[in-house]
């Protein structure tokens, strides 16, 4: 397996998230390429991994009293999971040198397929005592710190898997705009005639966030002082800044967004760019909790090499398909009693909502007209609803929406609200598989993707959201979830509206079907046979391969 001339593919992201025992991820993006390269892995495709070490992490979440977000540095043993390798090159940052270092992990896919991930590290003695902490922390720092955390990821990036003897590769993916600066290494190799083309030939770039905040920008004169005279200043270097997701445009010769509405979105962002789109996926054999694993063995075998076959999930027994759900629910339940002493109930409807706590996803949205809220939930006995997710550490109005919701447990009757601290995937994995619906409520345009609710698809918790994102290419009402807000996905949010919206479909949609065990048992296959079949990454990964791989 350790012959590098095998190896066609090089896939850079700043985060990925394979292990919850590796913290190396902050949410979204990084589980997404953790998910990716297992599929990678089962699907034998010729790959390595590029990132950084994170030694400490992006950061472990505690609440306190108040519900105020504390964050504290993750400790974990890199020498338990990864190997460190010989090779050391450098990169130059302010003329510095600053040597870089390698831990490999060998990802295993379920066919005995390995796929290398090379994390770099800058903590050697060699270095200055700010260079060694360069690969810490996961979106820490300052500009100064994340351009060069850019430098060692993309230039570092490229040198290393040089070192490393892999003289093969003829796609680089970047995963995000991170790793950017990696065209401008490929740039200096290629010195001469029809250089670009060149580096263009070999790139091929996948955009995340249709956010405006998430592109990294960074002021001429600063990148200038960081790194010097940069190669092909031309195209580099655009309005006096160095726009990483510009950097990445120009230079890739496919170039995709990750739904067929952030597509679109980034069509118009960037309108001189031909763009894509592949829609995102999910590792299914991770992400189904063990109960319905044993149901999908059963009655629809092979599922975790070929997730095509969950479409015959619509064959399991409602009966059967039920008490999975119950099992798996038991089991979230007992950690979120065990965890907050919300003393929740498992016979009571249970709502799950957890993610990143940032303004636009509107985590407070179901709790826009309390009154409304409380009517409803008396109308159905009661109702629960678990809350997970971190604020950036720099996100001072997601910090706020954390202590907002924290303090509105045990304020409104017949609703039971928990919050449980340091969202992981763990959590992620007992939450998307026990809760009885998954809520999303993301203001569009701004949910590229999401992928929380393709999780609970493979769990058969029906998924009930904005139409963005995922969703709009998921959503068949009252088949495979509900709708929230307008059904015309160019009409923009409204929160009165939407919240409107969302009352009424809990009253007289969801909670009336939830009453039903065999009415919504119903529901559930659907969403694993529509929604599961699909949104996996196994399915991402094939259209990657031929429309961005070896195309
Ligand atoms: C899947 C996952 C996410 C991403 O969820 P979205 O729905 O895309 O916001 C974030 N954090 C963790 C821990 C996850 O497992």
């Amino acid at each position: 397996m350790d012959k590098k001339g095998d190896r066609h593919i090089a896939y850079f992201t700043m985060e990925i998230g394979f292990d919850p025992r590796v913290p190396t991820y902050s949410g979204g993006l990084g589980v997404l390429a953790g998910d990716t390269l297992k599929s990678c892995a089962d699907l034998k495709i010729p790959l390595v991994g590029v990132t950084l070490l994170h030694r400490n992490g992006y950061f472990y979440q505690k609440i306190d009293e108040q519900g105020n977000q504390i964050e504290i540095p993750v400790k974990w043993s890199v020498d338990d999971f990864m190997v460190l390798l010989p090779n050391k090159i450098s990169v130059s940052i302010e003329g510095r040198t600053v040597w870089v270092q390698a831990w490999q992990y060998r990802l295993r896919g379920q066919t005995g397929h390995e796929i290398p991930m090379y994390f770099l590290d800058t903590d050697i003695p060699d270095n200055s005592e700010w260079d060694r902490k360069l690969t810490s922390s996961l979106y820490g720092g300052d500009k100064w710190y994340r351009l060069a955390q850019e430098v060692v990821l993309g230039i570092g990036g490229l040198r290393m898997l040089e070192s490393l003897g892999h003289e093969t590769i003829r796609r680089y993916h970047m995963n995000e705009g991170h790793s950017a600066l990696l065209t401008l290494e490929l740039l200096r190799k290629f010195e001469g005639e029809h250089q670009e083309e060149k580096v263009r030939e070999l790139c091929v770039f996948t955009t995340h966030t249709p956010v405006p905040a998430g592109h990294d920008k960074f002021p001429a004169d600063f990148v200038k002082r960081m790194l010097g005279d940069l190669p092909g200043d031309g195209h580099v270097m655009k309005n006096n800044e160095l726009n990483m997701t510009l950097l990445a445009l120009h230079f890739s010769r496919y170039i995709n967004g990750v739904a067929k509405k952030h597509g679109e979105v980034s069509r118009e962002m960037f309108p001189e760019y031909p763009i894509d789109s592949i829609t995102n996926g999910v590792h299914s054999a991770t992400w189904v909790c063990e109960c319905m694993a044993g149901l999908f063995e059963k009655y629809t075998p092979g599922w975790k090499l070929d997730p095509f076959t969950l479409r015959h999930a619509v064959e399991i027994p409602e009966e059967e398909l039920w008490q999975a759900h119950q099992t798996a629910k038991r089991q979230l339940l007992d950690y979120v009693n065990r965890e907050t002493n919300a003393g929740m109930d498992k016979d009571i409807f249970t709502i799950g909502f957890a993610r990143r706590a940032t303004p636009y996803k509107r985590a407070d949205l179901l709790f826009h007209d309390i009154g409304r809220l409380q009517d409803i939930a008396s109308k159905f006995n009661r109702i629960q609803v678990i809350y997970a997710g971190k604020a950036h550490r720099n996100d001072e109005l997601g910090k706020q929406l954390i202590k907002e919701i924290y303090q509105l447990r045990d304020k409104i009757p017949n609703v039971s609200i928990a919050y449980l601290e340091n969202y992981d995937m763990d959590i992620a994995k007992l939450l998307v598989a026990g809760v009885d619906v998954w809520l999303n409520t993301p203001k569009r345009p701004m949910e590229a993707s999401g992928t929380s609710g393709m999780k609970a698809a493979h769990n058969g918790v029906p998924h009930f959201s904005t139409l963005d994102g995922w969703w709009i290419e998921g959503h068949n009402e009252g088949i495979t979830g509900w709708s929230i807000g307008s059904e015309d996905k160019n009409v923009p949010s409204n929160d009165d509206r939407d919240s409107a919206d969302m009352y009424k479909k809990l009253e007289e949609d969801i909670l009336p079907a939830y009453q039903d065990k065999d009415v919504w048992a119903k529901i559930m296959k659907n969403v694993i046979s529509f929604n599961a079949s699909f949104f996996n990454t196994h399915r991402m990964v094939q259209q990657y391969v031929l429309k961005a791989y070896f195309e």
